[in-house]
């Protein structure tokens, strides 16, 4: 089958155009996502580059060329540097420049000489070398709530980087020929292919943002609201996962439960907002005397816990006499006033103080109210006698 030389150039210049106008559609929903502003602006830059190199057909004097090939170009670099912007890392501005003045520099070498057929091999390569590193800034990590659309997009670059090589190489071997390549009859396949790829790309980039804002809500709605602690469900699940790894492994377990000792009067004395500002800094100061595996969760008004994987209780009940001393020292701004916040902590570990996840929020429930009765402001372990100071 032969396909029309300008139907396909044309086509591809449309659907080109297309993917400009979806992705800036795609930026203006979601303005606050970061990368997408440079995939439109790559994607916009790419359409122009076509558009301009479609339109020169013989008309066009050799410095638009020169300007659409760069364009093209830039668009690509815009859309890889987006591409590590969307993932929260810091694209490389300096490696993009600099290909981007290798362009410049020989792009603008190839139209001076006239040299149409080292022109096309070295743009060829330029993509080919574009859709390298878009592919490993797409796959450097794979998140697993895209990892869909970040292998679909991937094999896609990797299709494309393959075929401007294998283009290439196609192109060098074969001997010079006198007419146009636009008039070759296989050309309207050469634009055929990467245009079908380019659609996979975009399909898969809009996938990736769908299936980002898909796993931001699942983790946000697992999340507290005020504090960013886990929920009293999403603690339960979390706890399920790591009582069954601790059995399977051997390994120990604690848990710590935590109550703010009289808060009734810090929202009595100073109001509601305040009493949610020091129930705020009072998780964020928790937080910091934990490690990265540990699981902290708000079960409900003032009360907290934290699941310490690989803690035996004597540890765990020296991480809550640290938590307790942080909290004592914690001096809370709200609304003008410093006051400060006490804790009670309540220790059990599994095995020693239960084997399911309700005797062990049991057993330290308990000991919280050990800790309670002994005066507060205090750490009892399941099963030991509550000093009293
Ligand atoms: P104890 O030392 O015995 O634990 O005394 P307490 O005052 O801390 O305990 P109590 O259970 O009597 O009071 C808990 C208070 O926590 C009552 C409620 O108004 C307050 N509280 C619960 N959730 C929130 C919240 O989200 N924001 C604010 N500001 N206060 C809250
Ligand atoms: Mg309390
Ligand atoms: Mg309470």
């Amino acid at each position: 089958m032969t396909l029309d030389t300008p139907t396909v150039a044309f086509i591809t210049v449309l659907v080109i155009c297309l993917q400009g106008g979806i992705l800036t559609a795609l930026w203006l929903i979601h303005r606050d996502m970061r990368g997408i502003g440079f995939w439109t602006a790559g994607a916009v830059l790419v359409a122009l580059g076509v558009l301009g190199a479609f339109l020169r057909s013989n008309t066009m004097p050799s410095a638009a060329l020169a300007a659409a090939n760069i364009t093209i170009v830039g668009g690509l670099v815009v859309t890889w540097w987006g591409i590590d912007d969307f993932f929260q890392r810091r694209p490389s501005y300096r490696l993009g420049l600099a290909i981007l003045a290798l362009t410049v520099v020989g792009v603008t070498w190839f139209v001076v000489t006239g040299n149409s057929r080292m022109r096309v091999l070295f743009l060829l390569g330029l993509f080919a070398l574009m859709a390298g590193l878009r592919l490993y800034s797409m796959l450097r990590e794979i998140n697993p709530g895209t990892r869909f659309s970040q292998i679909l997009t991937s094999v896609a670059l990797g299709a494309h980087g393959i075929y401007y090589l294998v283009l290439a190489t196609a192109i060098y071997s074969l001997p010079p020929v006198d007419k146009p390549l636009a008039q070759l009859p296989l050309f309207g396949w050469l634009f055929l292919i990467p245009m079908l790829l380019s659609i996979v790309v975009v399909f898969g980039i809009v996938l990736l943002v769908n299936q980002t804002i898909a796993t931001r809500l699942q983790e946000s709605a697992r999340r507290d609201v005020l504090t960013e602690a886990l929920t009293r469900r999403a603690m339960e699940e979390m706890a399920a996962d790591e009582l069954a790894r601790s059995r399977r492994h051997g390994l120990p377990l604690s848990l710590l439960l935590l109550d703010i000792d009289h808060f009734k009067l810090v929202n009595d004395q100073y109001g509601h907002a305040a009493g949610d500002t020091a129930l705020r800094q009072f998780a964020a100061a928790v937080r910091r005397c934990l490690r990265r595996e540990d699981v902290f969760g708000r079960l409900g008004g003032e009360e907290f816990c934290a699941l310490l994987p690989s803690t035996a209780v004597e540890g765990a009940a020296q991480l809550a006499e640290r938590i307790r001393q942080s909290v004592a020292n914690l001096a809370v701004e709200a609304g003008g006033n410093r006051l400060s916040l006490k804790v009670s902590i309540g220790v059990a570990s599994l095995g020693e103080h239960g084997g399911s996840w309700d005797e062990l929020v049991n057993q330290a429930d308990r000991a919280m109210y050990a800790a309670k009765r002994a005066g507060r402001n205090r750490v009892v372990t399941a099963g030991a006698p509550a000093s009293v100071a």
